[in-house]
């Protein structure tokens, strides 16, 4: 197909997508999201997508966590408000999502067949922006039909094993991104294949790869962070489902190589991230 159809991440593809934020603004400018996450032994997913959904611009966040996680999540990340879930471990059920402009459902959440319940759930009603990833997307995989539920411009973030669960398994790279392409167009949703130069897929059959990011975010709990932060800019009313993808990605990136600078690609950790969000997304506006 068309070269045309390909395009790079970068400051050049980004200028003028970000607005900074108004002078008069509120908590409300920003939208408020709701993020589905964590479970017995992955609440640390949870609060990792959580702090970096707040360092994200995100006006209100809340958080449902399994009842285990309640004080955990109260502790880590005091910006957010919480919500128990009625399960001790894991998440059963899926709260009136009414007051939120994004849900995003996936980092630390396991797959049990209670949780499967609230994604299938959360499919059938949200009137909101999805961000789907982790374990959604494996529950996804492990029940197809559920695919055709998907709402459009739902934005899902897969690593390679993910994604071929939800499709199947690739021959290599080349076909890989075909499998991606197709995928983003049959179910009308935008796919992040993430990875070293991670591609996103859109509806229109379109791809854009990233140019950010750097070996030290191979490590745990750096996919919790790029869910959090997608999660933030999709609650921004502001912003299209394309514009808020591309710049959760390469703001993603970015803060790693502005991390990378003073803990070396080794001591990066998935912790460390969120705090070098704010002037990822600063040299952008
Ligand atoms: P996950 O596999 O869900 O933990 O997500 C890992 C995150 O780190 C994704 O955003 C990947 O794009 C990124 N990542 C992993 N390995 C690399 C690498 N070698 N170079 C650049 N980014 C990477
Ligand atoms: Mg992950």
């Amino acid at each position: 197909e068309a070269d045309t159809d390909t395009y790079l991440i970068d400051v050049t593809l980004l200028a003028g997508r970000l607005p900074a934020r108004p002078t008069f603004s509120h908590k409300g400018t920003f939208g408020h999201a709701l993020l589905l996450a964590g479970s017995r032994g992955k609440l640390g997913a949870a609060v990792l997508a959580a702090r970096s959904c707040l360092h994200g611009g995100v006006g209100l966040l809340t958080v449902q966590v399994p009842a285990v996680g309640y004080a955990v999540l109260q502790t880590a990340v005091p910006e957010a408000m919480c919500l128990a879930d009625a399960h001790k471990h894991e998440l059963s059920e899926l709260p009136d999502l009414k007051p939120y402009n994004a849900v995003g459902l996936g980092p630390g959440i396991g797959q049990d067949d209670a949780t499967r319940a609230v994604l299938e759930e959360l499919l059938c009603t949200a009137p909101v922006p999805l961000v789907l990833d982790a374990d959604a997307l494996n529950l996804l995989g492990a029940n197809r039909s559920l695919l055709d539920l998907l709402p459009p411009d739902t934005l899902l973030t897969p690593h390679p094993k993910e994604f071929e669960r939800l499709t199947e398994p690739a021959r290599d790279d080349y076909h890989r991104l075909e499998l991606l392409r197709d995928f983003a167009r049959r179910h009308r949703c935008y796919v992040l294949l993430k990875g070293a130069y991670s591609c996103l897929a859109t509806p229109d059959g379109q791809r854009y790869f990233n140019t950010t990011g750097n070996p030290g975010l191979a490590t745990g709990g750096t996919g919790d962070v790029l869910t959090g932060l997608a999660l933030a800019l999709r609650a921004d009313k502001r912003l299209s489902p394309l514009d808020a993808a591309l710049l959760a990605t390469y703001a993603h990136g970015r803060a790693a190589d502005l991390a990378a600078v003073h803990t070396g690609q080794a001591g990066l950790t998935a912790g460390a991230l969120p705090h070098y969000i704010g002037r990822a997304l600063q040299e952008l506006t």
